[in-house]
């Protein structure tokens, strides 16, 4: 059944537990490791407009990636597919053209926008764990406000800047 509100409780347990099972302690996230250990086929082709699809037939599903995009655009395809896989079933196949990754601005009261809702806070938040970052950014000293310190932040965590920019707003709030 498709939710109402975004489920967000539950999917950060539905994280922790991800992170707990394989031993996961800093980024980047092996988020391919993760999928395929629960059954799940991962293809990466040119899909040409669509950036990601999951495809279930009984027991067998296939997550689509396309293979044309950066390599962190698929991770985040990657993590958004697999939100979808655990959180929406009955859904025989999914594409995703172009996600917004703006989560504050998409909270809209339609079923398929709060699924999408979902499976991007799925995929930021499993690829960039909320404590993980936390502990990153007081072990290190970032500055959230240094465009250079978040660049590399991005780059240890295997995420778009754009990504990252999100996510940071998301875990520590917007500058005063
Ligand atoms: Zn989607």
């Amino acid at each position: 059944m498709t939710p109402l509100r975004p489920r967000y409780a539950r999917i950060d347990k539905i994280i922790d537990e991800l992170l707990t099972d394989h031993a996961v302690k800093d980024a980047p996230v092996p988020i391919d490791k993760m999928i395929k250990a629960k059954g799940v086929t991962i293809r990466k082709i040119d899909l040409k407009d669509i950036s990601g699809m999951i495809v279930r037939d009984g027991d067998s599903v296939l997550i689509g990636v396309n293979s044309t995009q950066a390599e962190n655009r698929q991770r985040f395809t990657l993590a958004h597919e697999f939100g979808h896989f655990l959180l929406h079933e009955g859904q025989p196949v999914h594409y995703d053209k172009s996600f917004r990754m703006d989560l504050r601005s998409s909270l809209s009261s339609t079923g398929t926008d709060t699924e999408e809702v979902e499976a991007n806070y799925f995929g930021s938040s499993i690829l960039m764990p909320r404590k993980f970052l936390e502990r990153d950014v007081a072990d290190r000293f970032i500055d959230i406000e240094d465009a250079d310190a978040v660049a590399d932040l991005a780059k240890r965590y295997k995420v778009s800047l754009q990504a990252m920019n999100i996510r940071l707003l998301n875990v520590f709030g917007q500058a005063s």
